[in-house]
């Protein structure tokens, strides 16, 4: 059974995904991990997100034979790319930019959906990310598309950020939250939306517990269907 979990950043899907796997004994993968690990790459060989273009995106195709990724969800979401593991770095907020940055070119999509398929050919598995119901997996057994206000979901960063002790601005995260939705939202390629049979779950004013209580019972239905039809 493959389940996909689409949404915003901040809706919550990755807490969700993470509950729903080990309640079921899923894999998972983090999609966003893999373009977050091209963007640690892309920053560790000296470049900025100015430099980023369909121009350079033309040129560098020509070395991208180089890019080599290896995604490995056993321990944390481990990500390497040409031999580096960049799994400590990808949630600096310079990766989280510079990735929103890179993924919209499909010459870095159609590497890691390949990755992505093939992960979901082999294993039971929740996989959460942006296209996953509408591109990658588009016959995966369940879509979510998991969202929350704006508000919600930049509190919810906030509390988090503040938590691990950091000085933050409420409007800052706000406004970078709203930048990285209008990036993922109106891009060309695979851009942020529900599929038309996915399952939309708004977290704004749901708690973890009855979120994971709703997707379980639509799960079991659909295991049940799954069930019957063998
Ligand atoms: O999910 P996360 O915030 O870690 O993703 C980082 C960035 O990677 C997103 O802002 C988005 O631009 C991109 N992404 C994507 N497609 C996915 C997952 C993530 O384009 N399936």
């Amino acid at each position: 059974m493959v389940i996909a979990i689409d949404g915003h950043v901040g809706s919550g899907k990755s807490t969700l995904t993470k509950y729903l796997a080990e309640k079921l004994n899923f894999r998972t993968f983090n999609t966003g991990s893999m373009y977050r690990g091209i963007a640690c790459e892309f920053i560790s060989r000296g470049y900025k997100e100015e430099d980023i273009s369909e121009e350079f995106m033309k040129n560098f195709s020509d070395n991208l034979g180089d890019l080599h990724i290896f995604f490995d969800d056993n321990n944390l979401q481990h990500v390497v790319v040409n031999g580096t593991d960049y799994t400590d770095s990808l949630r600096k907020e310079e990766i989280s930019i510079m990735s929103a940055k890179v993924s919209p070119f499909s010459v870095i999509r159609e590497k890691i959906v390949k990755i992505q398929r093939d992960f979901a050919k082999n294993n039971d598995c929740i996989m959460e990310g942006r296209d996953i119901g509408t591109v990658v997996l588009p016959n995966a057994d369940l879509k979510l598309f998991v969202t929350a206000s704006k508000e919600v979901r930049a509190k919810r960063r906030f509390d988090q950020l503040k938590e691990q002790g950091k000085e933050v601005d409420y409007n800052e995260i706000l406004l970078a939250l709203e930048e990285r939705d209008e990036k993922d939202e109106h891009r060309e390629v695979s851009s942020l939306k529900p599929a038309e049979d996915a399952v939309i779950l708004d977290t704004s004013n749901q708690t973890l517990e009855e979120n994971i209580d709703s997707c379980l019972e639509i799960i079991n239905n659909i295991k049940n269907k799954i069930k019957n039809k063998i």
